[in-house]
């Protein structure tokens, strides 16, 4: 059993200060039957809990850290930067040096502009699209997540294309009418909303790979037709890179699968676990931002230099050989749990994109939002338990992906298939 009193204590306190104890709900830990475990400090790929025990983290704080927590490089670099004053409201060298990094790097950006998260980013990213094409409808994909603006949170239909229908109250009705949602994965649905509303659709947004239904990579040649689709219609392509945007590979996703977007989103790892959210694209696109253009979308802390500076710092570190070295932990992960699954005639599907890793307890392959919906939640449970008890932190939802970092080492990865085997036995 896990001796988490302190953890537990904390709990009891945080439930009367904030909905439910926490800033962000899957931190509830609700799926899978525990209470939150209050974190004390973390270094390199380990975590330290109130009670003192310790992890080894896939969390990541939900994907920034892919250097690990902690890494000297970049925390001292944030003092440096601190001692000199936080926020100025004014530009600094550090915004000039960050957004010529990202354009450097993103093959579908040439101009960025910086916000505070991934929500920020999403929403500002439509905003844009509407108003540069002047017409209303986005479309998504069921299951994918793209933070909690309101265009976005809407609930996936069931069958072919649906006009949307608020995912949450609060959400108008007249808001969510102008948001098209179809499954993932799937050319033909795509098709027949475009057949359908083809003139009025301003954007498709997508997670190039998605990491909010488990891990679905994209199938085929699903991204390609998006791009021709999009390109014969007049709508705008959103790459929603809040995920994968510098972690599965040196040139995101749109460059490992060589599809450029009209526009990105970036969240997470140009942040370097610090707030941070970007949008940018093409040139002609995105000066119609304010103040050069009439889009308007501001921010008091946009671009501060200590979230410019631990992005900075990240991205830095962050060559093709890191790419290479992470990747190889996670083969070496996926293997090792593939042979414990084997060893207990255990069904597991596992979806891989560079360090994005979804482990399904399902019989089938997930493919989209259905079929990942089809997993077993009380095997996974059961999983998550064994795993936390035996010192592995994974993301407490079977539809999250886990994360490396490069401070993963092989020791880590033997002790994690390990608990994983110890996990599967029980099941
Ligand atoms: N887009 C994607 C693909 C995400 O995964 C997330 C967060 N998990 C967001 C947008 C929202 O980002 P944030 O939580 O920083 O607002």
């Amino acid at each position: 059993m896990l001796q988490n009193q302190k953890s537990v204590d904390a709990y009891k306190e945080a439930v009367d200060l904030m909905p439910g104890g926490v800033n962000s709900p899957v931190r509830a830990f609700k799926s899978v039957g525990m209470n939150p475990i209050f974190m004390d400090h973390g270094k390199g790929s380990k975590i330290y809990d109130i009670d003192g025990n310790e992890y080894i983290d896939y969390v990541l704080s939900w994907g920034p850290l892919i250097l690990g927590h902690a890494h000297e490089g970049v925390v001292q670099k944030l003092k440096e930067v601190a001692e000199k004053g936080t926020s100025f409201g004014a530009p600094t060298l550090l915004e000039n040096e960050l957004a010529q990094l990202v354009i450097d790097r993103v093959p579908s950006i040439e101009m960025v502009r910086m916000v505070n998260s991934g929500t920020e980013a999403t929403m500002s990213a439509l905003r844009l699209a509407r108003g540069y094409t002047g017409r209303n409808i986005i479309l998504k994909f069921e299951g994918n997540y793209h933070g909690h603006g309101d265009s976005l949170l809407i609930k996936a239909g069931s069958g072919v294309a649906t006009l949307g229908l608020p995912d949450s109250p609060g959400v108008p009705e007249s808001v969510a009418k102008h948001t098209i949602t179809v499954p993932y994965n799937d050319i033909e649905s795509l098709k027949y909303a475009f057949n359908e509303f083809g003139k009025d659709i301003a954007a498709v947004i997508v997670e190039p790979v998605s990491g909010n239904m488990g891990v679905v990579p994209p199938k085929g040649d699903f991204l390609q037709e998006l791009r021709k689709i999009t390109t014969e219609n007049g709508s705008l392509l959103i790459f929603d890179e809040v995920m994968t945007g510098f972690r599965v590979g040196f040139h995101c996703a749109q460059g490992y699968f060589g599809v450029t977007p009209d526009l990105t989103c970036l969240g997470k790892v140009i942040g370097g676990g610090l707030p941070v959210g970007a949008y940018g694209g093409k040139r002609d696109i995105m000066e119609s931002v304010a103040p050069v253009g009439d889009i308007y979308q501001a921010g008091t802390l946009s671009g501060n230099p200590l979230a410019m500076t631990a992005g900075l710092e990240t991205l830095k570190a962050l060559d093709k050989d890191a790419y290479k070295a992470i990747n190889q932990k996670v083969d070496r992960l996926v293997t090792g749990y593939k042979e414990a699954a084997e060893k207990y005639k255990l069904n597991l599907q596992i979806n891989r994109a560079g360090s994005m890793v979804g482990v399904f307890f399902a019989d089938q392959q997930v493919v989209d939002y259905a079929t990942s919906s089809r997993s077993d939640l009380d095997q996974f449970a059961s999983y998550y338990r064994t795993m936390a008890e035996e010192g592995i932190f994974l993301p407490p939802s079977q539809f999250e992906g886990l994360f490396l970092s490069t401070a993963h080492t092989d020791e880590d990865i033997e002790k994690t298939i390990q608990a994983a085997e110890k996990a599967f036995s029980k099941l």
